[in-house]
C-alpha cells in the first residue's frame, strides 16, 4: 500500500539547512498497525505529514496505493487526501461550536456527500467509537478521551484506506491511553491500515509493527513479538 523510497527532507531556515529524513525506505502493507518511534525531533511528524500529503519530501519516491505522489497540483492532492487518508491528531482538533455528529460529518461535507448520507454515516462512525449517545454534546462537554474517540470517527467517516495518527494519546493519562488503543487495534482488526507515530514505548507494543527513526535515519524496523522475544531474551 505505502512504498518510501529513498526520502530525503531538509528544512531551509535562512542559510542554513537541517536535514531531517536522510535516506527513509519504508514498505507498508494493507492491514498493518505500525508505529513509528523515536525521541522528539527525530522526523517522525515530518515522515508522517509526507505519508499524508501534508509535505513533500526533497527527493526519493513516495507510492501511495499505485499512485506516485509527485508534483500533483492542488486540486488533485486534495483529492487523494479526501480519498486515501484519515488524519488523528494529539490536540483533537475538533471544531468547538460544533457537536459531535457535525465534527464527525464535516469532511463528508467537504466532499459533497449529501446531507442524510453525511448524518447517517457520522451516527455509524460515532457509534462505532461508543459514542452513539453523545451526538450532540460539544467537545467542551465530552473527556480528552471522548474528544480523541470523536476525532477517530470522523478520520474514519470518508472510510480512507490508510489511517495517519501523530500522537494520540500524547494529551491523554495512561488508562484513556489505553482505551483509545483498544479501539485503534480494534479498527485495525476490522482491516484498516494504521500508522501512529509515538514516543511512548507502551503505546507502540500495541502496534504490530515497530519503526524507530533516529536522526532521520530508520534504525530498526520489527514486528512486535520480535520485540518482546528480545526483551525476554535481555
Ligand atoms: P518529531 O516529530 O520526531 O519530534 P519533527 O519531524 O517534528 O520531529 O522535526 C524534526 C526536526 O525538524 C526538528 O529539529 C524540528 O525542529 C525541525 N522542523 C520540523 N518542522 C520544521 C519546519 N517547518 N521548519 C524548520 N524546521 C522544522
Ligand atoms: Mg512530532
Amino acid at each position: 500500500m505505502i512504498q518510501i523510497k529513498d526520502v530525503h527532507k531538509s528544512y531551509q531556515m535562512g542559510n542554513n539547512s537541517l536535514k531531517v529524513l536522510k535516506g527513509i525506505n519504508l514498505h507498508i502493507n494493507e492491514g498493518e498497525l505500525v508505529a513509528i518511534m523515536g525521541s522528539s525531533g527525530s522526523g517522525k511528524s515530518t515522515l508522517l505529514n509526507i505519508l499524508g500529503m501534508l509535505d513533500e519530501a526533497d527527493t526519493g519516491e513516495y507510492i501511495l496505493d499505485n499512485v506516485l505522489i509527485k508534483n500533483l497540483n492542488e486540486t488533485k492532492a486534495a483529492h487523494y487526501r479526501n480519498k486515501f487518508l484519515g488524519f488523528v491528531f494529539q490536540s483533537f482538533n475538533l471544531i468547538n461550536y460544533k457537536n459531535a455528529v457535525e465534527n464527525v460529518a464535516l469532511p463528508l461535507y467537504y466532499q459533497k456527500v449529501a446531507r442524510k448520507d453525511r448524518q447517517e454515516r457520522a451516527i455509524k462512525y460515532l457509534t462505532k467509537v461508543g459514542l452513539g449517545e453523545w451526538a450532540t454534546h460539544l467537545p467542551s462537554e465530552m473527556s480528552g478521551g471522548q474528544k480523541q474517540r470523536v476525532a477517530i470517527a470522523r478520520a474514519l467517516a470518508a472510510d480512507p484506506k490508510l489511517l495517519l495518527a501523530d500522537e494520540p494519546t500524547g494529551a491523554l493519562d495512561s488508562k484513556t491511553s489505553y482505551e483509545v488503543m483498544d479501539l485503534i487495534q480494534q479498527i485495525n482488526d476490522e482491516g484498516k491500515t494504521i500508522l501512529i507515530v509515538t514516543h511512548e514505548e507502551d503505546i507502540a507494543n500495541m502496534c504490530k509493527r515497530i519503526v524507530r527513526l533516529k536522526d532521520g535515519v530508520i534504525i530498526e524496523d520489527v514486528s512486535v513479538n520480535q520485540v518482546r522475544a528480545a526483551a525476554y531474551v535481555q
